[in-house]
């Protein structure tokens, strides 16, 4: 399905994802031959809507860009390949990427979402698929017991994030996707957090990962997007399906910028686990700080979880300030190299408020964030310098 790969000049499918090669080289060579008609070695932006046939029905497999378009074909491939995934699918957006899955669903079944849900994901939930009969139940997915408690006959999906957001609890992928397999339903994970240079979740069972692409795998902040991957064909031509039918789909030149993030991927995963580790640390010995949130810390109520099903810890940090909410505030006014914004997983360091910034719309529900946390965004700035600009906005809530 993401196929076309005759006309790129190279075997497409299974051969096309490079399967045999190590993940670096994936990242780099997989669904990215040099270009057949010119020999460029970066795949170009196919910046056209339409593409001319020789006669009625006789074409090179792209017809209109909302359908096919190469450089998005390009993307897919390589981000499939990297998760492991027969089958890849590029979305507009991390949210349009959820809709479509979320669209799977037969009317009026239930699914399981996380209690500490991205905010968007929960909004997306709550407010678009509950009005159209959609049921749901937050559960703290990393205590089992709860899930099974909260399972339903009409249960049909478990949402899974892992680490979460923002507080970074680690959720076992492969029990909760043999117990969704066992009962029928389908086991999804948004994988965003930890990538799959960290974390495989369709190799530990899941059915389906979903990502935003806005976040690591572009890594620059410089677009946004949305990426599925499956294993399952009939799962992938329900979803290319709606891919097409729906038409949230990127465009060439956004498609272009996340494949040339997606390449330096795991140098980039190695630095901001290094960061974040340093980060980390420094925050767990500093007297302003109550609570340090990070899977790579041996006293996290996940890290052997972690160290089973991830490679490394990741480029996330949050933690609790000893002086609550006007603590943290003054904190995130206070950094100067860690960037309050939004969003993630990019090359600078970014520090946020979850309360009144990505999860201000959980206020009043499960999910809503204790207001003295703070969730960090490890860039790859020099450890030394995130160190010193971190230390020196707690020391100044510490002396107050
Ligand atoms: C940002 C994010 C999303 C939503 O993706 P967009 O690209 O912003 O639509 C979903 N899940 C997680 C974990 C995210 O961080």
């Amino acid at each position: 399905m993401s196929g076309q790969g005759e006309w790129k000049g190279h075997p497409g499918g299974a051969e096309g994802h490079l399967d045999r090669y190590g993940f670096e080289t994936r990242a780099i060579h997989a669904g990215q031959p040099a270009d057949p008609t010119t020999g460029a070695v970066v795949t170009p932006i196919y910046q056209t809507s339409t593409y001319a046939q020789e006669e009625v029905g006789r074409h090179r497999g792209y017809e209109y860009s909302r359908s096919a378009n190469p450089t998005r074909t390009a993307l897919q491939e390589c981000l499939a390949s990297l998760e492991g995934a027969a089958h890849g699918l590029a979305f507009a957006s991390g949210l349009a990427a959820e809709d479509a899955v979320l669209r799977l669903l037969p009317p009026r079944v239930h699914a399981i979402i996380p209690d500490d849900a991205y905010g968007g994901t929960y909004r997306l939930v709550a407010r678009v698929h509950a009005a159209a009969g959609l049921q749901f139940t937050p559960v703290a997915l990393d205590d089992l017991g709860a899930v099974e408690e909260a399972w339903r006959p009409e249960t049909a999906l478990v949402w899974v994030e892992t680490p979460s957001n923002p507080r970074l609890r680690v959720v076992d992928i492969a029990a909760l996707s043999a117990l969704a397999r066992e009962r029928g339903a389908l086991c999804v994970v948004d994988n965003t957090f930890a990538t799959p240079y960290l974390q495989q979740p369709l190799s530990l069972g899941a059915h389906i990962v979903v990502h935003s692409s806005t976040k690591y795998l572009g890594g620059h902040s410089d677009v946004v997007g949305g990426f599925l991957a499956t294993g399952d064909s009939e799962t992938a031509e329900r979803l290319a399906f709606l891919q097409n039918a729906a038409g949230a789909v990127p465009g060439p030149f956004d498609c272009f910028l996340t494949l040339r993030g997606a390449k330096t991927l795991a140098v980039r995963m190695e630095r901001h686990c290094d960061n974040a580790e340093a980060v980390a640390g420094m925050l767990s010995s500093h007297p302003a700080v109550a609570a340090v949130h990070y899977p790579g810390l041996p006293r996290h109520p996940g890290h052997d979880l972690a160290c089973r099903q991830m490679r490394r810890f990741g480029g996330m940090v949050s933690f609790t300030l000893a002086g609550g909410e006007a603590a943290a505030l003054e904190v995130a006014r206070s950094t100067r190299l860690f960037t309050l914004a939004e969003s993630l997983g990019a090359v600078e360091s970014l520090i946020e408020h979850p309360a009144r910034m990505t999860h201000a719309s959980a206020a009043g529900t499960p999910l809503s964030v204790d207001p003295g946390l703070l969730r960090l965004s490890v860039g790859l700035e020099a450890a030394e310098d995130l160190l010193e600009d971190l230390s020196t906005a707690l020391d100044r809530v510490r002396a107050q």
